[in-house]
């Protein structure tokens, strides 16, 4: 594949920069890439792996004369970074990001772009429970979606070329308006870890049920909760700050429902669990449909001696 920009520098350096260069790296995208992490320990483990082309030990060094620049730290962190780097972007630039919430990040990021560069922000709908340096893979965004947040008025000509480095490093690519994303990734994303981070909890307090009896017969439902559950805890809090009326908003009808649930069971009302249920399952066969999972049982776990 032809390269698409002869520089690249990700500032962050953890499961989602460390991803990318590895996907740019496999399909030739990229001239340069260039990496930066504020901790001296990140930096170290990065250059050890060969995480990137080039660790530099600020992020001015890394951006100066860089193509595309990725903010891929924590959506709380891209002000500050946003400020540190704006001085050297070159001009004729791009600015993306990876964050998981959209509008905060707008508003945090925009106001620090000089006239002359773009800013196209992104967020790839791609992720593990993993963080640092050390836990990015080639292979993380294969046909997973990424979705770009074109402000209006943006150039279209560096629109279509962000979307082909995305399509060349496996994601299918689409478009959004920064609120409705927000909106959308409350539903399938934020508040469904949310109630992992919940479940999970519930489980610790539950003293009738000791700590390794939970280990030892956690069964499918609990176990990918905790695997949910073990999300990186910085990058959750500042989703959940940045993204609070959506999330909110979910979680109200969330609640509704589950009150709905209660009273079904309360009242042995059987018709209304057996409807309930078979419309979810509507869903999980959507999901499959569209390539975004296979049907392997148990989400394709070899069987654990304690099932
Ligand atoms: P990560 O593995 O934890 O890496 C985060 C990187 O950001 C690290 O290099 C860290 O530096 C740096 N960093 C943390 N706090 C910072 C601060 N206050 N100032 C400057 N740098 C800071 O995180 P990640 O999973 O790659 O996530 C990065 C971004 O991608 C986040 O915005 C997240 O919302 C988004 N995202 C994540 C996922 C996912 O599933 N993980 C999926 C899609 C999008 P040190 O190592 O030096 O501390």
């Amino acid at each position: 594949m032809a390269v698409l920009y002869e520089r690249v520098a990700l500032i962050g350096l953890g499961l989602i920069a460390g991803s990318m260069s590895l996907a740019m790296r496999r399909a030739g995208l990229a001239g340069e890439v260039v990496g930066y992490a504020r901790s001296a320990e990140t930096r170290e483990i990065a250059r050890d792996i060969g995480l990137c082309d080039r660790v530099c030990d600020s992020a001015a060094d890394a951006v100066k004369d860089a193509d595309l620049v990725v903010l891929c730290v924590p959506v709380g962190a891209m002000d500050a970074v946003a400020r540190e780097i704006a001085p050297m972007l070159k001009p004729g630039a791009v600015v993306s990001d990876v964050g998981s919430v959209k509008r905060t990040v707008i508003d945090a990021v925009a106001p620090h772009i000089p006239d002359g560069v773009h800013f196209i922000p992104a967020h790839p709908l791609a992720g593990t429970e993993h963080s640092g340096p050390r836990s990015g893979f080639a292979e993380l965004f294969d046909d997973r979606f990424c979705i770009l947040v074109p402000p209006e008025g943006s150039d279209r000509t560096e629109v279509d070329r962000l979307a082909a480095l995305w399509r060349g490093m496996g994601s299918q690519v689409d478009e959004m308006e920064a609120d409705h994303h927000d909106l959308v990734l409350a539903v399938t994303s934020h508040t469904p870890h949310l109630i992992a981070y919940t479940m999970v909890g519930v489980a610790d307090d539950l003293r009738r049920v000791t700590d390794s009896e939970v280990i030892k017969y956690s069964a499918a439902g609990f176990r990918d909760f905790t695997r949910i559950a073990a999300s990186d805890p910085v990058m959750w809090r500042d989703v959940f700050l940045n993204n609070k009326e959506a999330t909110l908003e979910i979680l109200g009808r969330f609640t509704e429902e589950l009150f709905a649930l209660q009273r079904a069971i309360r009242q042995g009302d059987g018709d209304h669990l057996h409807e309930y249920f078979t419309h979810t399952r509507a869903i999980r066969r959507g999901i499959i449909e569209a390539g975004q999972d296979t049907d392997a049982p148990d989400f394709g776990r070899k069987k654990a001696k304690s099932d």
